[in-house]
């Protein structure tokens, strides 16, 4: 134990020297004695829930990230309170419990913020520093790939971060499902229930899957409505909002508005390009030109998950064919990729700018030309927006056709449209018109 305690005092002293003498005496002053280690983590007691919450919360990475100027180990401070080290150390919680339930990577503070998900996190945020007080349920929805799961067990993580012992459960609406049909076949409802009951915590994935079976929804009525008399906190993804889930019943669904409901959109082009860079400082050490990343991010609009996809093929083959991994080879590892994605790319473009200036009453002329008139504007915007989207071209390819214009004023463009298309429904609907009519 002394060596740990010495890593913590070591720890401090450096702390110490970075932060101002109000703070550090305000959050580190009192967090003296190491109690254990185990596996790795390293438990420093608080001396209070708020000072454990508030290290926990704002300076984990801070502390880490000092602990490992100090050793080569894998170690890991982790801060509690009394009660739960003698709690832990007494009894520990049940195996179905423990974090395995959770992927370890799926934290807040792996998920890039911006405008698709600010909503969505702070929500979220607010439910895990106050599990069942907060709101309950919270349903979170959203298109495929956009990073609901994500959001909903990093809800779980924090929870457990703070408290070992919360009973946390996350699972699938399909194998919600399955679990119950199960225990009805084997006539053993013992199982089911020792999985279900009395959980502080439930996190149900794709609750749109519950429409596959009415006897399970009678189940999971029952488990919903012990866990919301409990004060016990649900989490609900779909994907779709409660009022147009199809095939579950109405007293579910009417629950499932009780609570707060957010939604995940796409990201936009810079929220895109963060990801990326965070993925990047996850998972290799390679840096990867600017231009490299926006091409990605160009490239991958409306899933998060394909867009991972695209920078680990560009990682991949650059490694296959050891290659550093400029933007001509970016070019090279996604072409197939781009090309499965965009039927609509051989397709001449001066159709659509055609389309597009009749749509609005202008020649084409215009449309391109160099006039801020603002029945110019927004056709031109249109216009780099459908150049990007339905064919595919560059930015820079696309400030030529429009007269020689920078990338970047045809990036601000394609911008503008994105995140005019998530609130203005008419917009959404002309655009649809033009795509058709090329
Ligand atoms: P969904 O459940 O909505 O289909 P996931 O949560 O499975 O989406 O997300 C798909 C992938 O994209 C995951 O690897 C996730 O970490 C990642 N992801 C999605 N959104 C973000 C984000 N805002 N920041 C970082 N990673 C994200
Ligand atoms: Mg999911």
């Amino acid at each position: 134990m002394d060596f740990y305690q010495e890593l913590w005092n070591k720890t401090k002293d450096i702390l110490a020297s970075n932060f101002s003498e109000e703070t550090f005496n305000e959050m580190f002053v009192d967090v003296k004695k190491v109690v254990k280690e185990e596996n790795g983590v390293i438990f420093v007691l608080t001396p209070s829930t708020y000072i454990k919450t508030k290290i926990n919360n704002v300076y984990t990475k801070m502390i880490g990230e000092t602990l490992s100027t100090l050793t080569n180990q894998k170690l890991k401070f982790k801060f509690v309170c009394e009660d739960e080290i003698t709690s832990t150390t007494i009894t520990k919680a049940p195996v179905k419990f423990n974090k395995n339930n959770l992927k370890g990577n799926y934290t807040f503070e792996s998920l890039v913020v911006g405008e698709s998900n600010r909503l969505g996190y702070i929500t979220s945020m607010k439910v895990a520093e106050q599990p069942g007080i907060f709101v309950n349920p919270l349903y979170i929805f959203g298109g495929v790939g956009l990073g609901k799961t994500h959001m909903m067990q990093a809800i779980g993580n924090f929870i457990l971060e703070n408290d070992l012992n919360t009973r946390i459960l996350y699972v699938q609406a399909n194998d919600f499902i399955a679990d119950y049909i199960k225990a009805i076949q084997n006539q053993n409802m013992q199982s089911f229930e020792d999985k279900y009951e009395n959980l502080d915590v439930l996190l149900v994935d794709d609750i749109q899957m519950l429409s596959m079976g009415s006897k399970s929804q009678q189940e999971f009525f029952k488990l919903f409505n012990d866990m919301i008399s409990r004060q016990k906190q649900i989490v609900i993804t779909s994907d779709c909002p409660a009022s147009k889930l199809n095939g579950i019943m109405d007293r579910l669904t009417s629950r499932f508005q009780m609570g707060v409901s957010v939604d995940i959109h796409q990201p936009d082009l810079s929220q895109r390009v963060n990801i990326l860079k965070r993925k990047l400082a996850e998972n290799s050490n390679k840096p990867l030109d600017e231009s490299v990343l926006t091409f990605i991010a160009e490239n991958f609009i409306d899933n998060v998950r394909e867009l991972e996809g695209g920078l680990n093929r560009v990682l991949w083959y650059s490694e296959v064919y050891n290659t550093t991994p400029t933007l001509e080879v970016a070019k090279d590892a996604l072409e197939v990729l781009i090309k499965a994605k965009k039927p609509k790319m051989n397709h001449n473009y001066e159709d659509a700018l055609s389309v597009i200036a009749n749509t609005y009453g202008i020649n084409v002329v215009d449309l391109l030309g160099k006039s801020r008139s603002s029945k110019y504007v927004l056709p031109r915007h249109i216009a780099m927006y459908i150049l990007k989207t339905s064919y595919n071209l560059t930015f820079s390819r696309i400030g030529n056709i429009l007269n020689g214009r920078d990338h970047t004023t045809v990036m601000n463009g394609c911008n503008r449209i994105e995140e005019e298309l998530k609130t203005n429904v008419q917009l959404k609907m002309a655009i649809e018109t033009i795509l058709k009519k090329v």
